[in-house]
């Protein structure tokens, strides 16, 4: 950002806490009470708030273990502790899954179905309990706490019915009396690895697919969402998934995630996190030729041409850029503006953000809950910093202080208006942060949105319909919305994206079938005599 651009900067709204409107004081001060009632989900009655491992169908501590906690990033309590597994535990659990999976191959497929039926209900029956455990471990608002598990509960229930059907093809031969066909069969042994920020859908989303289609499985969740991992996995154990077919090992990445990697009892690896760590998981999982799924990071922009139906917009933008405190891989994180309605949007958004309330996650008028914990607040706080160098400051920019934010990762929704090419402009902050690029035409909108290393998600806001189609068509990405923000997947649907997002796996909708099958084709001749495919075939009559 040049000298020129930033001395243009009128100066960016930080109120000091005390200084902010009425309702964001209430907000702290329900806070402190809600603090107190706690809502703290009922933990397993075999567990409590400490958690084991969960191998073979039965929660163990193994002797000596070290343990880990997660914390509530709005107030520092502590939600769990958890088990530090180990290489060795690693083994166990995959020996476990491996010994299982003959038995749940055999299992038709629509009875593990009936399976998932019954998780999902009994997900449903605990929506509200979860929900909130989302909330306190993760931080994002509780109407999100309860869409994460509603996800989840949404995409059970669609694999089960995957368990119907499975579907092959039937395809002629070239040959008389000759049948030709393909049928799915499981992979075997699968690895989940899964990120924070969705802590049960993400999870559902793979386990679901995994299991239905016979494989089994071993879990390793997010190191900060532990216990949101912990009471899923136990959800499925009481819904009758048998013995061994899911096993849970929480610990470091490093040492959990690379022993199942390299384990040789996997086949195949669902993983879903930072684009470093998951060509960290593609290059060893190659050493082993392991199937190796990736859902990696996202720079997803929306497009606001000068038609647009701005109060829609901004609707979608402030969800898009500061839903889940900016943390989706699908968060809106560049707002590509045309420069005829380039201030006017920008004035709509801060005045927007000046009363949109940040503070106790659990309340329901809150806007925006922490951030996810401390190492998301130090890296979203640096890229803020990198950002204040080169661009211009327009909202926030600040760690929020003072009473009951001091307890937790509060950062102030953040809006820097910036030059395609910065580094705010093209790396993933994954946090609340928005880069806003001015542009003249539909054509630099496409260039500038194109123009990064990911490809996850994408939206134009506009009301010309040959625009909407063009975009479909030129924005290089996975997903792309049309009057809508970058954010609402729906279980029905593939989801993924293209270049750094991924490796061009699509995870949910029929597509999550792909991920966990292999494809046996199969030749059934009955003609009773030796019929020789392309040699016999141009004499056959
Ligand atoms: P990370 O890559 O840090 O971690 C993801 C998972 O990998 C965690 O379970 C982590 O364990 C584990 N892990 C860490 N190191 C290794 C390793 N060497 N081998 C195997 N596993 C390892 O991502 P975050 O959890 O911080 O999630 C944020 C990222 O996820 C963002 O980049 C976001 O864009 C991306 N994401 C992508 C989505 C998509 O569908 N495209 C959806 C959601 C998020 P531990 O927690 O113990 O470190």
């Amino acid at each position: 950002m040049s000298s020129t651009m930033r001395g243009e900067a009128p100066g960016p709204k930080i109120l000091p806490f005390g200084a902010r409107a009425g309702p964001a004081a209430l907000k702290i001060d329900n806070y402190s009470r809600a603090r107190g009632t706690g809502g703290v989900p009922r933990g397993s009655p075999k567990m409590g708030s400490e958690y084991g491992l969960f191998i073979d169908g039965t929660w163990t501590t193994p002797p000596k273990a070290t343990r880990f906690e997660t914390t509530n990033p709005a107030t520092g309590e502590t939600v769990g502790t958890f088990v530090a597994g180990t290489a060795d535990d690693v083994r166990r659990a995959t020996e476990a899954a491996a010994r299982a999976f003959p038995s749940w191959r055999e299992t038709p497929a629509p009875k593990r179905g009936e399976v998932l039926l019954e998780v999902a209900r009994r997900m449903r029956a605990a929506k509200s309990e979860l929900g909130r455990l989302v909330t306190r471990e993760m931080g994002k608002v509780i109407s999100e706490g309860l869409g994460d598990v509603q996800e989840a509960i949404d995409f059970v229930e669609y694999m089960a019915g995957e368990g119907r059907r499975l579907f092959g093809e039937t395809v002629p031969s070239e040959l008389r009396s000759k049948f030709c066909l393909t049928v799915r069969q499981p992979k075997g042994v699968v690895a989940c690895i899964t990120p924070w920020n969705f802590p049960t859908a993400i999870p559902n989303w793979k386990i679901a697919a995994a299991l239905v289609t016979g494989n089994t499985v071993v879990f390793k969740p997010a190191s900060a969402t532990a216990r949101c991992a912990a009471e899923i996995v136990q959800l499925y154990a009481d819904a009758g998934v048998p013995p061994g077919v899911l096993n849970l090992v929480t610990g470091a990445g490093g040492t959990v995630g690379n022993a199942l990697v390299d384990d040789p009892h996997v086949r195949t690896v669902s993983f879903t996190g930072g684009v470093d760590t998951g060509r960290e998981v593609y290059v060893r999982g190659a050493q082993g030729l392991k199937m190796v799924h990736l859902e990696l990071g996202g720079k997803n922009p929306v497009i606001v041409m000068d038609d647009a139906d701005l109060p829609l917009a901004l609707e979608g933008v402030l969800f898009g850029a500061f839903g889940t405190a900016g943390q989706r891989c699908t968060a809106t994180s560049r707002l590509v503006l045309h420069e005829k309605v380039f201030e006017r949007f920008l004035g709509m958004l801060v005045d927007r953000l000046d009363r949109f309330l940040v503070g106790d996650p659990l309340d329901p008028a809150t806007g925006m809950g922490p951030v996810a914990s401390l190492d998301q607040e130090r890296k979203i706080l640096a890229y803020i910093e990198v950002g204040k160098k080169e661009a211009k400051l327009r909202y926030g920019g600040e760690k929020l202080t003072g009473g009951a934010y001091d307890r937790g990762h509060f950062v102030r929704p953040t809006i820097f208006e910036t030059k395609h090419g910065t580094r705010i402009s093209k790396e993933e902050i994954f946090g609340p942060v928005l880069s806003v690029i001015r542009v003249g035409s539909y054509e630099e909108a496409v260039r500038v949105a194109n123009d990064v290393d990911y490809g996850l998600s994408s939206s134009i806001y506009t009301r010309d319909v040959n625009l909407a189609f063009r975009a479909i068509q030129d924005l290089e990405a996975g997903i792309t919305y049309v009057n809508a923000p970058t954010i609402g997947a729906e279980v029905q649907l593939p989801f993924g994206g293209v270049k750094n997002t991924g490796n061009g796996g699509r995870e949910a909708g029929s597509a999550a079938v792909e991920e966990f099958t292999e494809i046996k084709t199969v030749f059934v001749d009955f003609s009773s005599r030796l019929q020789k495919a392309q040699i016999d075939s141009e004499t056959a009559a």
